[in-house]
């Protein structure tokens, strides 16, 4: 949601059999629809009544998606999380899809590896202008600005904020805090096109920001949803394949995705809210189940922080299905548990 990318980042490898599940009668194809949007190419796949209502529903669906990159693109200086950012010391009401995140990040319990206050932070490394290592007196700055934050609990939608005293941190300043909901924008986005789908009568649909994916009741020919999971070092290369049927969602977050090298090491766009510097020690992460878009985005980017023993006892507690790279390119899994139908495999392995 930051910055444009252009690679999609997940594939859809389900092939469109329009053939129903006894085989005789055939089916509608899907209506298919890609478009530029929250910073990438979505693509909407979706099975419904006729073609000219699905494409109506599509339509829909875009709308939504829409309305969400409006309320939280911290990037476009005329969204609604914008205004906020430009006056960060005053408490002011926070949009409804950014108290959406907040109240998920918290039922989720990794508020300590998920933190929407990172936005003054993470321009400092200029991913998307002139990349650079921060200074360690900025960015220790930032951080502490970013710990200034705090929601109110009068109202769910207000954050409050102190005062922090110093030039650099006034508003408009260098390091002025500001909200950033760039890790979880599209899983909500999703849910709420996956929703504007539902109320207008389609059925089955798949909807793809590359790195997440949601998915919508199953197919008529009942076949399974698959997706591909890239490499992190040969994002050509299918590596695993993530497979349901139902509603589900899927999420990758990877150090590949913006990132630049200075003396042999890599900075991403993923940071350790703790420290505001990278999180060490996978390449990417994914996590799947029957979980919403929004779930799966915050997850994939928290799990990436807390790393491999973290996530991997996240995963089996909270029975979502893990498929993650280590720094040195092993790959560690865990499926959900059976009933949940959600499994993540080798590619080879089919
Ligand atoms: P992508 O945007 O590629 O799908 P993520 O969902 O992992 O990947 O989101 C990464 C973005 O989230 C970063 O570009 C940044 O805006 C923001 N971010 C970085 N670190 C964190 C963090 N620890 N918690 C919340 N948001 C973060
Ligand atoms: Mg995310």
């Amino acid at each position: 949601m930051t910055v444009p990318r252009t690679r999609a980042f997940a594939w859809l490898v389900a092939a469109a059999v329009a053939v129903s599940a006894t085989g005789c009668a055939a089916q509608q194809p899907p209506v298919r629809e890609s478009r530029p949007v929250l910073g990438t190419i979505v693509t909407v796949e979706a099975y419904g009544p006729d073609a000219s209502s699905t494409r109506r529903a599509i339509e829909a669906a875009f709308d939504a998606i829409t309305g969400v990159e409006h309320a939280l693109d911290a990037y476009s200086p005329t969204s609604t999380i914008a205004a906020f950012n430009a006056d960060p010391y005053h408490e002011q009401p926070l949009p409804a899809e950014a108290v959406e995140i907040l109240d998920a990040v918290e039922q989720l319990g990794v508020s300590d590896a998920f933190s929407p206050t990172l936005l003054s932070v993470v321009r400092l490394y200029g991913f998307d202008s002139t990349p650079s290592v921060p200074p360690e007196d900025d960015l220790a700055l930032a951080l502490a600005a970013t710990r200034t934050f705090s929601r109110t609990t009068s109202s769910t939608a207000a954050f409050g904020r102190l005062r922090v005293s110093d030039p650099r941190l006034d508003p408009g300043g260098r390091l002025a805090p500001g909200l950033d909901f760039g890790g979880a924008a599209k899983g909500l986005a999703l849910d709420r096109a996956r929703e504007a789908l539902r109320a207008r009568g389609v059925r089955a649909a798949i909807v793809t920001a590359g790195s997440t994916t949601v998915t919508l009741g199953t197919k008529p020919d009942g076949s399974p949803w698959r997706i591909g999971i890239e490499h992190p070092r040969d994002t050509a290369t299918v590596m695993a394949i993530a497979e349901w049927t139902g509603d589900g969602a899927l999420s990758t977050s990877g150090d590949y995705q913006q990132f630049f090298e200075r003396d042999g090491v890599r900075y991403h766009h993923i940071l350790d809210p703790r420290t505001g510097v990278t999180a060490r020690g996978l390449q990417s992460l994914t996590v799947a189940g029957r979980i919403s878009g929004l779930e799966s985005d915050v997850l994939s980017t928290a799990l990436f922080v807390r790393g491999q023993e973290g996530a991997l006892a996240y995963a089996r507690e909270r029975s979502v299905s893990i498929w993650l790279v280590d720094s040195s390119g092993r790959v560690r899994s865990s499926n959900a548990a059976s009933e949940a139908g959600v499994t993540v495999r080798a590619a080879e392995d089919r």
